[in-house]
């Protein structure tokens, strides 16, 4: 049956109707009614599909490699996510008219640990999944660090925050341009990029899927909802929308997830291990709350419409096709390489000219000489032009195998503590 329901899913919408954003409603500050998140996806992608032709060819493409992924991850060969840490430098741009809009740097500190235990399963929380799930309640293994080094090579903590006009804003992207008012994403291959700011039109927050544009790629979060009241009473939370799952909800979304319903009666959200179910929850429902033939809904999955405090898993079907963005050829593979994650290294421990790079050009080894005797305490890591580290090349006893390497030039820096030295080598 399940089947049945992919094939009619994907004959009605087609690959290229994958959701490419979606919109979460938010509770007005003040107004009495429940809060429901909803879903913009099918506006916001006839938008972007008609702007971008090759947008559905690329969506197909990041489907595909994740099929692959997949299949190697269930065959039980290394991939990242289990057997290497995933790390992903972040910048929150805090847009502000008002000053309750320029959330703190605590409160924004706070939806980074959010981030971290709910991918890493170290939320609390977790223990209250039900027994039929326990099973498949996953460790992502991505991690979240607030940017230490930004674009141009400056320290920075990551967070960015400009004054403006707009008093509000939509899902026209917008907030993610510094001439609409708004500010400019990072290099979206180098960081991921948040915006915090005054969303309008009743919304909490949209993502971009892996495939769209660089220049809008990344997550917008109402101001109010980002951070959790528990760890940072003293920030600006809407209720129930206080404890920093929308962030968890849309981050899900730019590392490829579905709605766990499918967006469809009964739909496919490409995982396996997540039940089918009928549609969004929405609240905090009690389980099970049994749809589609199934023996309960997952509506504690980050990933469906419920409250912030009745959230709380992620299912290792889902973490796998986060984790496929990763490995060799993926969408997002690039951000494991990104500067971002670690501070510029200031002064220098010995002068330029006393260290000496012989051949240079190198083909197989490149020999490092310093005037020290011994090479403890100093770490040697290789850059590309781009400043992307190479992680290909492996470094021992004075000499460096660069036998990996394409073609090139590149630079080696040597650091002990804070201080490093830089030298340039080519590999021929
Ligand atoms: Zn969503």
């Amino acid at each position: 049956m399940k089947k049945t329901f992919y094939a009619l899913a994907l004959a009605a919408c087609g690959l290229g109707s994958l959701p490419s954003a979606f919109a979460q409603n938010r509770l007005a500050p003040g107004k009495l009614v429940l809060p429901r998140r909803e879903c913009a996806t099918m506006d916001v992608l006839t938008a972007q599909l008609k702007e971008d032709p090759g947008l559905a060819q690329r969506l197909e493409a990041i489907e595909s490699h994740t099929r692959s992924f997949q299949r190697m991850r269930t065959s039980g060969k290394p991939t990242p996510g289990t057997t290497t840490t995933v790390t992903i430098p972040v910048v929150v741009h805090v847009v502000y008219n008002t000053t309750d809009q320029n959330i703190s740097d605590a409160q924004v500190q706070s939806q980074i640990d959010v981030l971290n235990e709910d991918f890493n399963k170290l939320n609390k929380d977790v223990s209250k999944v039900p027994s039929l799930f326990s099973g498949v309640a996953a460790n992502t293994g991505v991690k979240f660090v607030l940017a230490q080094r930004d674009p141009n090579g400056k320290t920075t903590n990551g967070i960015v925050r400009t004054q403006t006009k707009v008093s509000s804003w939509s899902t026209n992207d917008a907030v993610k341009s510094a001439k609409r008012g708004g500010d400019d994403a990072w290099d979206a291959t180098k960081y991921l990029n948040i915006w915090a700011c005054n969303l309008g039109q009743n919304l909490l927050g949209y993502a971009q899927f892996p495939g769209g544009k660089a220049s809008t790629d990344g997550v917008v979060i109402l101001y109010s909802a980002f951070g959790s009241r528990v760890k940072n009473p003293d920030g600006t939370y809407t209720s129930t929308y206080d404890l920093g799952r929308t962030t968890t909800h849309e981050v899900g979304h730019w590392l490829n997830l579905r709605h766990i319903w499918g967006d469809a009666s009964c739909g496919n959200d490409y995982v396996d291990d997540t039940p089918t179910q009928q549609t969004a929850n929405y609240g905090c429902p009690s389980f099970p709350h049994v749809t589609c033939s199934n023996q309960g809904d997952m509506s504690m999955n980050y990933m469906d419409y419920t409250d912030d405090a009745c959230m709380y898993m992620f299912s290792t079907g889902q973490s796998a096709r986060m984790n496929a963005l990763f490995a060799a050829g993926g969408a997002r593979a690039s951000l494991l390489t990104s500067p971002g994650v670690t501070a510029p290294l200031t002064g220098s421990l010995i002068a330029k000219s006393q260290v000496t790079l012989y051949p240079n050009p190198a083909t197989d080894v490149l020999n490092v000489a310093l005037p020290e005797s011994s090479l403890a305490g100093w770490s040697v890591k290789v850059f590309d032009a781009r400043g992307y580290e190479m992680k290909q090349a492996q470094f021992s006893e004075g000499q460096l195998q660069i036998n990996q390497l394409p073609r090139g030039l590149y630079q080696l820096t040597l650091t002990k503590g804070n201080q490093a030295v830089n030298q340039r080598f080519q590999k021929d």
